[in-house]
């Protein structure tokens, strides 16, 4: 339709519109950011649709990006000749929310500003930043391969509908034009646009460009010239030597590939040659993200083959357990033209997997294994935020098995918490004499866990038990036999014979007293025989009259309760 229309918000669109004005005003200069990196991932759009339909670049190849104001109406415009949009692709992404996790997000909300200010950090506003400056903003597009006259005017105040109208617009791509609120002059200068694009977006690969000011003596004034000046340095990040990267480039670079307002925890930067050649960039996020259990998540590498980026999301490229860490990936070997299928049976993205694997377990181990207060704390929040998604690579890679059980951690009687800080080898470390297993016992909450009858021998012979109540810990210990030729052993199970650390005079006893409740034993058996397998005396009990164990090779009670609830 050609006349012009106008359409309401989705209601997420309008809540966060009023919680982002509010709460990111202290940081309002990041828009800039926002909008620019949008274009860079239009431009990675178009070169990427491109490779098989080099049309799309309509005599116009050199994508760039240009940040142009007028002081006199008051503007700013962010201009790109990337993928650009239709109609339809401005109502709909310009007036919905897509993110995986907007549901969760929204439903966390409070109300409390200051509170909810700590969460909108977290989920990425992208777009609808512009508003924080704006009190109008106008997007003029056209989406590569459209016909000139099939350009859009998407506008809207911010305060619930917008417009969309058709205009002619022969050049592809997008122009955004924010008009700036009262008090916001500030940003209506060449040397204040410049120095928040060097601080957040110098790492776009694109060329930045803007219309050069010199000083004019005689004016005595800047006078803009006719000429462009590039003001980032243009170059893929991942592509530059790592001593030629600060520490705070780093952080904007992962800021645009994850869509998180916060710094990352920890990153690691490789080149790797040999069978396969490729760069990898890999960051894990300080905080889990809202969709973490979210199974059609893909994980949140972008992979890039020479610079050209491919697609995001690449989940062959790094195992479903791993799915937490973002980055870039760049291979030298594989194809332009890759497909998921493709990459699905590629020898060269195995390698890339593998090599990717190790790269994250090592740089978690370096957290895990440093004497620096500094670094613990990091692995111990890693450790809150991703350890129960960890977990799941004990059964889902063999090969690195063992390197994932020492990063393992957990509560334990040891401690007078449920705070999961005890490796394998501090257990290990602290094994009585005579001691062959390592002893667990699961449960669906730590308090239960903790007062377990199952417990009372173990603390009388004061032998470390783990406590493991977290979902996944059933499912990945039947993946996992033994630690450092240690059997893992749950005290609630079978028969449960503590071998050396019973001594003598016990076992006597033990005998004796079973002789002596025969009788009574065979009299309980026969009158719950239809309710228990089995009755037995008992010695781990000292405060407990009884309780229930599973048999040897059954499911424990606390699976069958998981599995139950699972519908199954
Ligand atoms: P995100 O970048 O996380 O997807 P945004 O709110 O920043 O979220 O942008 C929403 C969507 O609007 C983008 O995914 C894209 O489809 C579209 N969009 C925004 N800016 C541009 C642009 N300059 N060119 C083409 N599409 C754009
Ligand atoms: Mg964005």
């Amino acid at each position: 339709a050609p006349e012009k229309q106008t359409l309401g918000f989705q209601a997420e669109v309008k809540q966060l519109l009023q919680l982002m004005i509010h709460s990111l005003y202290s940081n309002k200069e990041i828009f800039l950011r926002e909008l620019i990196s949008n274009a860079s991932d239009a431009a990675d759009k178009l070169r990427f649709e491109a490779i098989n339909n080099g049309a799309l670049f309509e005599n116009d190849p050199d994508l760039k990006i240009k940040v142009s104001f007028d002081k006199e109406k008051r503007t700013i415009t962010i201009s790109d000749n990337g993928i650009g949009m239709s109609r339809d692709d401005a109502i709909e992404h310009l007036g919905t929310i897509a993110k995986s996790g907007t549901k969760e997000f929204f439903s966390k909300l409070s109300g409390d500003q200051q509170k909810d200010a700590a969460l909108i950090g977290q989920f990425g506003v992208g777009f609808y930043s512009g508003f924080i400056v704006a009190d109008r903003i106008t997007v003029e597009s056209r989406r590569a391969g459209l016909p000139a006259n099939e350009g859009v005017r998407w506008e809207s105040t911010g305060a619930g509908d917008f417009t969309v109208e058709a205009i002619d617009k022969p050049n592809r791509g997008t122009d955004i034009t924010l008009h700036l609120r009262e008090g916001e002059d500030d940003f209506l200068s060449s040397w204040k646009i410049k120095s928040i694009i060097r601080k957040y977006s110098d790492h776009i690969s694109l060329p930045i460009v803007m219309q050069k000011e010199e000083w004019d003596e005689e004016k005595k004034d800047t006078v803009v010239k006719d000429e462009l000046e590039t003001v980032n340095q243009a170059s893929a990040l991942w592509a530059r030597s790592k001593n030629d990267i600060t520490p705070e480039q780093y952080v904007e670079f992962y800021k645009h590939v994850s869509h998180d307002f916060g710094e990352p925890l920890i990153y690691t930067h490789n080149r790797v040659e040999g069978r396969s050649e490729y760069t990898q960039l890999l960051y894990i996020p300080a905080k889990a993200p809202f969709d973490l259990w979210d199974r059609n998540k893909r994980g949140g590498i972008k992979l890039y083959v020479k610079r050209v980026f491919i697609m995001d999301d690449a989940e062959q490229l790094m195992p479903v357990y791993l799915r937490f860490v973002k980055g870039v990936i760049d291979s030298a070997d594989l194809p332009l033209n890759v497909s998921r299928e493709i990459l699905q049976e590629s020898r060269d993205v195995k390698v890339i997997r593998e090599g990717s694997t190790k790269r994250v377990l090592g740089m978690l181990e370096e957290l895990a294994n440093s004497d620096e207060q500094e670094q613990k704390d990091k692995y111990a929040t890693f450790w809150t935020e991703f350890g129960q998604v960890l977990k799941e690579g004990i059964g889902e890679d063999h090969t690195n098995k063992e390197r994932i059980a020492k990063l393992l951690r957990f509560a334990s009687t040891q401690n007078d918490s449920d705070v999961q800080n005890v490796s394998f080898a501090d257990y290990v470390g602290r094994m009585k004499e005579g001691q062959d297993n390592i002893y667990y016992v699961t449960a669906e909450t730590y308090a239960a866990a903790k007062n377990s009858p199952h417990l009372e021998i173990f603390r009388k012979k004061g032998i470390e038990v783990l406590l493991l109540t977290d979902r996944v810990d059933e499912w990945m210990l039947s993946f996992l036999e033994n630690f450092d030729g240690k059997e893992l052993t749950s005290v609630a199970k079978g028969d449960l014979d503590l071998g050396k650390l019973e001594d003598e005079t016990e076992k006597k006893q033990h005998q004796e007293t079973e002789e002596q409740y025969k009788d009574l034993i065979e009299k309980m058996k026969t009158s719950l025989a239809d309710k228990a397998k089995d009755v037995r005396i008992t010695f781990r009990l000292t405060d407990s009259p009884a309780c229930l164990v599973a048999e040897e090779h059954e499911l424990s009670a606390n699976l069958v309760r998981m599995l139950k609830a699972a519908g199954q």
